[in-house]
């Protein structure tokens, strides 16, 4: 059996040279690195003081984008073209965010389909991948004017529950701003990073980290073993963080000033108002017993005392989700033995207070919690740059495994840079009503494209029993051994069909040829994106056509003429726009077509309810 020959450290990264660590928050981003003369981590800071970078990106125009602090006012006064939380979108499909939908702002395009979100802004849809990658863009300017270099290879973390979509969507909104990611690690490991703890190999340590951002709460139970970080279990509340609290001092205000909660509904722009002073008063709470102050003609005072007792079950909300964690982890608070906090929120004495108390034992807060997170991102880079030679790396596989699926795109199965031996599997299905055979071409490289990647095998599952399209559970699975031995399965799920193949991925690779795919990755990142997203949107338009004939041969006798005729028109002009390269213009059409024909949908399923209904009894 051929050994992996390619050693990813010595191939791909020159010695001492910069390489980021970016925490791509909810709420605030911020990139960091490690000083090479102090060899301490350390923030990238907007004039030496702030290194937030909130997580906000602000249109002008398609072409004029705005990010971070100077978008922020923009929630209050252009609140339609003014995206946050693009976080909580990301690797996610419609269906997936349908119950938070209320929560943004914003245009959320309303497929109901299992298709990737995309957000709309005037005339243009983007995706969370490409606005994640303004942020991610924003970043790395601040960082190359401030340090005067250049910044292509980073690490970001992605909270511990994050999924394999997820994960790859961080990645490509990183290959999107033009930077080559050479990991992407889990928050609450940077977390502990950042305190200097799993950095000796020898080390063995069960510890929690606590993290309260500004919208969201995660904990996680990490076991710390040679160097490895494992995740026993996480838990948390992806409704729950500082922006409740600043919630609670808005409510309070309200009631004391006598003024119906109704009125922030119909005045948004109060709302967003008193929403950043109510912050402002929770701030100051974390050091001051009494926050006074007012609003127009409205009376905002609180103290420390009050603000306590009504938070409190929100806090208790946290111990609540620590329980779970533990539980979970099989494990009891005593064997805790590091408790970190993360998240500008765990500022809050309070909260402090309560977490200290839950494990008996003091927290580690000595870092700035909003801050931990890059820092350790930053010290996993520059272990990546091999500056810190005492720490064991383990290895990983140089480039990603994928397959091929519709529309000649690559669908990476085992992302690059992941610890070997691993595995990982993937449902998918068949397109054609009846289809007997299904292709797997497995693919190796980083570009969209599978033409320009290289191919590794092809094999066929043939003999999947006769089903409509899109009923077959085709399971492919990777397995990578630690000798760089690619075997892929494919199993038919509901009849048992499965075939399989060994592969050797890394044959006949040298190292150069692995450097340049890499370089054509990052050079052909914007292109790439661009072609995908043509043809998923293609593949996607002519989906829908066919799902929209279908539709109107099937329940002619419920349209009217002109809704037969209306439907036939938009659906020619889908048609149309499927002929040119025109992704937004195809969107577009697409989304007419939907609205139009949603109603009649709704028609049908009525019908069909009652035609059930009848005879039988209720
Ligand atoms: P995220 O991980 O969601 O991007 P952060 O870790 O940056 O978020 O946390 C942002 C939250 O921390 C906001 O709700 C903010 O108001 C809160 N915060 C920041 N500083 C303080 C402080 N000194 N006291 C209380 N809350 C704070
Ligand atoms: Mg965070």
């Amino acid at each position: 059996m051929a050994k992996i020959s390619i050693n990813i450290k010595e191939a791909t990264i020159e010695k001492r040279e910069l390489i980021a660590g970016i925490d791509l928050g909810t709420t605030n981003s911020l990139i960091a690195f490690v000083n090479k003369e102090t060899g301490l981590a350390e923030t990238v800071k907007e004039d030496g003081k702030n290194s937030l970078v909130p997580s906000i990106v602000h249109f002008e125009s398609p072409d004029k984008v705005i990010v971070g602090s100077a978008a922020r006012h923009y929630l209050v006064t252009d609140p339609q073209n003014t995206i946050y939380s693009v976080k909580r979108l990301l690797g996610k499909s419609y269906k997936d965010v349908k119950e938070f939908e209320g929560y943004f702002g914003y245009k959320i395009i309303d497929e109901d389909t299992e298709q990737l979100v995309k957000i709309r802004v005037g005339n243009s849809f983007y995706s969370p991948i490409e606005l994640s990658s303004f942020i991610l863009k924003e970043l790395r300017h601040r960082a190359e004017s401030v340090l005067n270099a250049e910044v292509r290879k980073v690490v970001i973390t992605v909270p511990a529950y994050f999924n394999d979509s997820q994960r790859q969507a961080t990645r490509d909104a990183g290959k999107l701003a033009g930077l080559e990611v050479l990991r992407i690690i889990n928050e609450p490991t940077a977390a502990s990073l950042a305190y200097g703890i799993g950095l000796d190999p020898q080390e063995e340590k069960t510890i929690a980290v606590y993290d309260l951002g500004g919208g969201t709460f995660d904990i996680s139970i990490l076991k710390i073993q040679n160097g490895i970080f494992e995740v026993l279990s996480t838990n948390g509340d992806t409704f729950l963080g500082g922006d409740d609290f600043d919630r609670a001092i808005v409510d309070y205000w309200l009631e004391h000033n006598h003024v119906s909660k109704d009125t922030l509904h119909t005045d948004k722009s109060l709302s967003q108002s008193l929403r950043l002073q109510a912050e402002e008063a929770k701030i100051h709470l974390s050091n001051h017993d009494f926050y006074s102050g007012k609003h127009d003609s409205l009376q905002c005072n609180i103290s420390k005392a009050v603000f306590e007792q009504l938070t409190l079950p929100l806090v208790e909300k946290t111990i609540a989700a620590i329980l779970r964690a533990l539980s979970d982890a099989k494990l009891t608070s005593d064997l805790i033995e590091t408790i970190v906090m993360v998240g500008g929120a765990t500022r809050i004495p309070l909260v402090k207070n309560t977490v200290a108390a839950f494990f008996g034992k003091p927290v580690n807060d000595s870092l700035n919690p909003d801050e931990v997170v890059a820092l350790g991102a930053a010290i996993q880079a520059d272990v990546l740059a091999g500056n810190q030679k005492d720490i064991l790396l383990l290895d990983v596989t140089p480039l990603s495994l994928g397959i091929e699926t519709i529309g000649d795109l690559m669908d990476v199965i085992i992302p690059r840079n992941s610890k070997i031996p691993t595995s990982a599997a993937r449902q998918y299905t068949t397109s054609v009503d009846g289809q007997k055979n299904l292709k797997i071409a497995v693919y190796q490289g980083e570009r969209d494209v599978v033409k320009d990647n290289r191919k590794l095998a092809e094999f066929i599952l043939s003999g999947i029993p006769a089903m409509p399209a899109g009923f077959p559970k085709i399971e492919i699975s990777f397995i990578l051994n630690a000798d760089g031995i690619l075997k892929v399965k494919a199993k038919e799920l509901r009849s048992g069909l499965e075939q399989s193949i060994d592969i050797k991925p890394q044959y006949g690779l040298t190292d150069a040829e692995v450097e340049q795919m890499l370089l054509d990755s990052i050079v052909h990142a914007k292109d790439d994106m661009k072609i995908r997203s043509l043809l998923e949107a293609k593949t996607e338009a002519n989906q829908v056509l066919l799902a929209a004939e279908k539709f109107i041969k099937k329940n002619a006798e419920l349209l009217s003429a002109e809704e037969a005729a209306g439907m036939q028109a938009l659906m020619t002009a889908l048609k149309q726009a499927t002929a040119s390269d025109d992704k937004d213009l195809i969107q577009v059409k697409m989304d007419e077509l939907n609205e139009y024909s949603r109603p009649f949908a709704h028609k049908v399923m009525d019908a069909v309810i009652g035609e059930a209904m009848k005879g039988k009894k209720v």
